[in-house]
């Protein structure tokens, strides 16, 4: 387990001092100009060699995205825009950054955004989030007034924060969705490329990272890239954090390294599966996009990169969504379902429609109501959408779906054979056989 010396966030559960006196004497802020002074290339090459990838789902290498904004000045400003968009069910790390460790992601906005040739950063706030909004913005205003943010500042690197509340839209939170709503459009994806780091926010060079990549940043650099790449194993490094919803003793948000298995973590931080683990049925491990995994491969599988995609999954945000026997896993991918046709933006026609198409055989799956050649052409339907849409929705919203199928075939067979098919003169009827 992570030792407590190791740990990047020192007031995730909120029981210390956040204020920037606090944050201060908690290690952050500490020689946020000397690394400045240090240059671009330095801080770029030493992100690279931390091996830190994206935090927000994706796990693209931070330092590589932050090394493709343009060197040459070609007369656009750059910006540097924090994803704090945080709307994966099962997700909720970013929240308890925003909460109650504002100064770890000012900080890094300030070092991340010179590292990039950025003056101006945006940080773009899920809409549901008002307290965490309202305590960002605390924290940005005491670094204006202590001097750390603004033109003149002390880190030496003029730089502004702007906080833009969203408004509910889980699709702008896909980065040039959240672009389009910056810009004051309607939050539709773009397609890609180009990439935001040559056309991003009002057409100028833009990166576009998640909260926590941002906000671990300055540790990293003050630590030493060998620091963090030293914690978990090669591809897979570092401290993340991990969240944990549904049946476990204790459901939490915590930090901890990168490589244990998911029983480790499960058993140290939220005192095991409800009913013991012989009780766990299935879980989703990195929120409701990633594929469902049966408990009993979940159990021993590395939560990380490598280890998720071992057990035909992906790690996703961390967000670890765990489910016992009690459950009703048709009904569980019916209510993601019907979530992903909400917020599909309805610009692709195989998202639109598809996303609505799961939707309602899995409603029929769900009471027995359907029939079983509709398995074989419901996982048809989710690979039209897979791979045909312009944003990662349409996958998000095909792959829960495929892995039921995969995983869970015999039970949606049970539930079908529970019902029986009778013909009447007004046509076909569907009976419960009990
Ligand atoms: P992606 O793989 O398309 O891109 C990841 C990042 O890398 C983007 O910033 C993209 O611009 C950059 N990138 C990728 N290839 C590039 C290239 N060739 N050149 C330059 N930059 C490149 O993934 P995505 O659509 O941004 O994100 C999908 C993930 O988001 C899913 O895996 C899901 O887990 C996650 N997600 C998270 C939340 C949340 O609340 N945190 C919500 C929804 C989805
Ligand atoms: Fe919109 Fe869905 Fe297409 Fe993404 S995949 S652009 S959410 S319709």
């Amino acid at each position: 387990m992570l030792k407590d010396q190791d740990r990047i966030f020192t007031n995730i559960y909120g029981l210390k001092d956040k204020s920037l006196k606090g944050a201060m004497a908690r290690g952050h802020w500490d020689g946020t100009k000397q690394i400045i002074e240090k240059g671009r290339d330095w801080i770029i090459d030493e992100m690279k060699a931390s091996g830190l990838r994206g935090r927000g789902g994706a796990g693209f290498p931070t330092g590589m995205k932050w090394s493709f904004m343009p060197k040459q000045n070609d007369g656009r400003p750059h910006y540097l825009v924090v994803n704090a968009d945080e709307s994966e069910p099962g997700t909720c790390k970013d929240r308890e950054i925003l909460r109650h460790d504002p100064h770890t992601l000012i900080e890094g906005c300030v070092i991340a955004g010179f590292a990039m040739g950025a003056h101006t950063a945006y940080i773009y706030v899920r809409g549901e989030y008002m307290r965490e909004r309202e305590a960002l913005q605390a924290a940005i205003d005491e670094c204006y007034d202590a001097g750390l943010l603004g033109k003149n500042n002390k880190n030496g690197h003029d730089f502004d924060i702007y906080v833009h509340h969203g408004a509910g839209a889980y699709i702008c939170g896909e980065e040039t969705a959240l672009i389009e709503s910056l810009e004051g459009k309607k939050g539709q994806p773009r397609l890609k490329p180009p990439f935001p780091a040559n056309m991003g926010l009002y057409g100028c060079p833009t990166t576009v990272n998640n909260v926590e990549s941002i906000a671990v940043a300055p540790t990293i650099l003050r630590r030493g890239a060998s620091w963090f790449a030293g914690i978990g194993r090669p591809n897979n490094v570092g401290t993340k954090l991990f969240m944990v919803s549904g049946h476990v003793n204790k459901p939490c948000t915590f930090e901890d390294a990168l490589g244990l298995t998911f029983k480790e973590l499960i058993d140290y931080h939220c005192g095991g599966i409800r009913g013991g683990w012989d009780n766990l049925l299935a879980v989703i491990p990195g929120g409701a996009s990633c594929p469902i995994v049966k408990g009993e491969e979940m159990q021993n599988a590395i939560m990380d990169f490598d280890g998720m995609r071992d057990v035909k999954s992906s790690f996703g945000t961390g967000g670890m969504i765990v489910m016992d026997k009690s459950t009703d896993v048709i009904k569980a991918i019916w209510r993601i379902a019907a979530f992903f046709k909400h917020e599909s933006c309805g610009q692709c026609t195989p998202c639109r429609e598809g996303t609505g198409w799961m939707m309602r055989v899995l409603e029929r799956m769900v009471t027995g109501h359907a029939q079983k050649r509709e398995i074989d052409m419901l996982f048809s339907v989710t690979k039209q959408i897979e791979g045909h849409t312009i944003c990662a929705l349409g996958d998000a919203a095909a792959w829960p779906v495929q892995a039921l199928i995969r995983n869970f075939r015999p039970e949606i067979e049970k539930r079908i054979d529970q019902y029986t098919h009778k013909s009447t003169s007004e046509g076909a009827v569907l009976e419960a056989a009990e």
